[in-house]
């Protein structure tokens, strides 16, 4: 029996106070909304939370509930004419959690009446829609995931025509799918901006509210469209970035200028106060007469991204030669090397993963990308990388791993091997630029 069954037939739902029973074992604490239809999450009386899998309860008895009321006032949702339309599509993460500390519950803050109550301003700024798609953390999206946000956008813009729109979503894997985003919406006509928050919005350090404004006063007055992600520019509250949905990435697990441009510099900075928006790149995608939206989102499931490293064994790649893989991005090392040279002793092994290199790039795509992020692929440089070039593997020129990735399993899914290995080095939605530009490179 699945979650949505368990809790029909035994008549529970969320932050009802239950006992749970299965055949050795019996807890008694909360109902919390689960990530998945496997398992029941409980908040125990000592503060821990648990998963029960759904197969092993037996019965659940209904002992007490928690009042979750929304006041009257919260409700009221306020439309001003004249004010642009912009849709928020929530899927997700610390932006959307307003954690109750008395229960552990989290619940999302992006329901059109909390963020009234949350942050009044966007009202001010335009008439907010909102629509939850989903309540995951990002490192839990899949493939499946990117498709039905995709989905979603194409359906909110036929249905009310927004000036833009806002998709909340965890920050973990933020850039893979403003990534797939970017790709599989060809032609689309509005900005579409990723917004996330490294604090959820119940602490006082929570950057939730000024990311969701600044995103909003953007897409209310640009002229920018495309993919974009919307977060803090540095660890102070002064301005927030709009970045590249192909040349971003998360480099700080928890600051809230986590987001940095790579190998490219940000669209456009809002500052927060004077609400002024400063473009920053002056060749960004920009909103045309006539274009027409084309729903591309089929990606190659047979990708892999792997992380090459001194001592890897060629062993390591018989899997995916075997399973048939299409597409492989090689993390490597530097301009874009992998460990086969033999000259020195001990390093027989390198030969034999070069031939595995070799064998895979006979059948499948192999692309080179590099760990060093910031800076291009150039594998003619060292005779490891011409080398390399000679065995069939395709250069990433400057684009992220994860791009890289996200871009080799949506061409594998919509063109053919052919097509793909020439448009895998092509520039299609900005992933790839002619002269990187670095300034994003900045340590302090
Ligand atoms: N793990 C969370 C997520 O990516 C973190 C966050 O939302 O910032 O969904």
């Amino acid at each position: 029996m699945n979650l949505s069954e368990l809790k029909n037939r035994f008549s529970v739902k969320e932050l009802d106070e239950i006992k749970v029973f299965t055949d050795n074992e019996e807890y008694t604490g909360i109902i919390l909304p689960s990530t998945n239809e496997k398992t029941l999450t409980l908040k125990l009386k000592s503060g821990y939370n648990i998963g029960v899998g759904t197969e092993r309860i037996t019965k659940i008895e209904k002992t007490g509930e928690i009042k979750k009321e929304i006041p009257a006032e919260e409700k009221k949702i306020m439309q001003i004419d004249g004010l642009p339309l912009i849709s928020i599509l929530n899927t997700g993460g610390t932006i959307a959690s307003r954690v109750d500390y008395r229960t552990g519950a989290v619940s999302p803050a992006l329901e059109q009446e909390k963020l009234i109550s949350n942050i009044p301003e966007l009202m001010e700024i335009a008439n907010i829609k909102t629509k939850i798609i989903e309540e995951m953390f990002s490192e839990n999206m899949r493939f499946f995931n990117y498709k039905k946000i995709a989905e979603e956008i194409e359906k909110e813009i036929k249905e009310n025509n927004p000036k833009g729109i806002i998709i909340g979503h965890g920050t973990d894997t933020m850039h893979y799918t403003s990534a797939a985003l970017s790709f599989m919406l060809e032609g689309i006509n509005i900005p579409v901006i990723l917004v996330g928050s490294q604090r959820s919005s119940d602490r006082g350090s929570s950057d939730a509210a000024m990311n969701l404004i600044c995103a909003t006063e953007f897409i209310s007055r640009t002229d920018f469209a495309g993919i974009g992600l919307c977060m803090h520019e540095s660890s102070s509250d002064d301005n927030c970035v709009i970045l590249s949905g192909t040349k971003s990435r998360k480099m700080h697990s928890s600051r809230r200028d986590a987001f940095k441009s790579i190998n490219d510099v940000p669209i456009a900075r809002i500052n927060f106060e004077s609400k002024k928006i400063t473009y920053l790149k002056t060749d960004y995608q920009r909103k045309k007469e006539e274009t027409e939206l084309a729903l591309k989102e089929k990606m190659e499931e047979k990708t892999v991204l792997i992380k090459l490293y001194p001592n890897f064994h060629s062993k390591q790649l018989e899997f995916y030669e075997k399973e048939n893989y299409k597409g492989i991005v090689l993390e490597g090392t530097g301009l874009g090397h992998a460990s086969i040279g033999t000259k020195a002793q001990g390093t027989e092994e390198n030969g034999k993963l070069f031939e595995a290199i070799k064998k895979l790039s006979e059948k499948a795509v192999v692309v080179m990308a590099s760990q060093a992020f910031f800076g291009r692929i150039n594998m003619n440089v060292y005779s490891t990388g011409k080398d390399l070039l000679n065995a069939g593997v395709i250069p990433a020129e400057d684009m992220t791993p994860e791009t890289a990735f996200i871009k080799l399993a949506w061409l594998l899914g919509n063109y053919s091997k052919e097509e793909t290995k020439k448009l895998i080095t092509k520039n299609l939605r900005g992933e790839i630029t002619e002269r990187s530009d670095i300034r994003g490179f900045k340590v302090d």
